[in-house]
């Protein structure tokens, strides 16, 4: 596997890469890789001849109060996940990718207003901008995101279909561990009895599928169920729970079948736990 740090090289590479007709895949990661992101990877490998993953805890799309100091980072580990699936790794350092007087950010100004946008008011601009950023770099015929964060594919389609960038974004399903819970890299955070509690989550909307699946449409029935069960944890703080169409992410007032997703936030005491399904 290669490893680049600098931008302007890894645009070279690509340019390179691009000039001999090859086609490149794109996965913008975090780090902290688990078998969410290695999903990617192998929907990556599908569409093109080569492979790139990012790893760049993004400053810009944390809030001031939020984890971005004790986010984890173990790209030596991270490297070793990924050595022979991955072509190219690309991890630039924070100075390379914000100039000091940088003036620029993209905003979604729709999508990105509603669910987590409502309690991180500045998360999409800031991963706009990293995404536009690393897209510009990377030049990817494709990139793929994970349905994990299914209000920011529905953010980053937008941007790329308003902005006119030559990059096919491809949605990638949600994996889980074996107990039901959504893999991330802030599960880390989570002791075993947090872990144990969280799973209410899940369950819940396995629940809710199953309401729906027996003929179920009622938003607020659906609703209230989901809340009735997150409430059996004292430890748990609802942050939304919200009814979307499965495209773009937006408030429905009825669900319709196979295009409708179910999505929730939550405080697991000072965790910030999002999940989805789609019904
Ligand atoms: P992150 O490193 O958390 O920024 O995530 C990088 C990419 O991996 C994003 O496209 C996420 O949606 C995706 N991802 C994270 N967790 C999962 C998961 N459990 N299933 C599928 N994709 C995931």
């Amino acid at each position: 596997m290669k490893i680049i740090s600098s931008p302007q090289e890894m645009t070279e590479y690509s340019k390179e890469m691009l000039s001999q007709s090859k086609t490149i895949s794109f996965v913008p990661t975090m780090g902290a890789l688990h078998k969410g992101h290695l999903s990617l990877v192998d929907e990556a490998r599908k569409h093109a001849d080569i492979v790139v993953m990012s790893i760049f805890v993004n400053p810009t799309q944390f809030g001031p109060n939020e984890d971005f100091a004790k986010y984890p980072r173990q790209l030596q580990a991270d490297i070793e996940k990924i050595e022979g699936w991955v072509d190219v790794l690309f991890a630039p350092a924070q100075e390379d990718m914000y100039f000091p007087d940088a003036s620029t950010l993209i905003s979604e100004n729709l999508i990105s207003k509603d669910l987590c946008g409502k309690s991180r008011p500045k998360h999409f601009a800031g991963v706009c901008t990293i995404v536009c950023k690393l897209l510009n770099i990377v030049k990817p015929n494709f990139a793929i995101f994970g349905q994990k964060d299914a209000q920011q594919v529905s953010v980053i389609k937008r941007m790329v279909r308003d902005l006119f960038i030559d990059t096919k974004i491809i949605a990638a399903p949600l994996i889980r561990d074996t107990d039901g819970m959504a893999t991330s890299s802030r599960n880390s955070y989570l002791s075993d009895p947090q872990r144990r509690e969280s799973l209410l989550i899940s369950q819940a909307l396995n629940e809710a599928k199953d309401f729906v699946d027996n003929g179920c449409t009622n938003v607020d029935r659906i609703t209230a169920l989901i809340t009735n069960k997150l409430d059996r944890s004292s430890n748990i703080r609802i942050i939304y729970v919200s009814i979307v169409d499965s495209e773009n992410s937006m408030p429905v007032d009825t669900i319709i079948s196979g295009q409708t997703r179910i999505c929730i936030a939550v405080w697991l005491d000072t965790i910030r736990l999002i999940d989805n399904i789609l019904v």
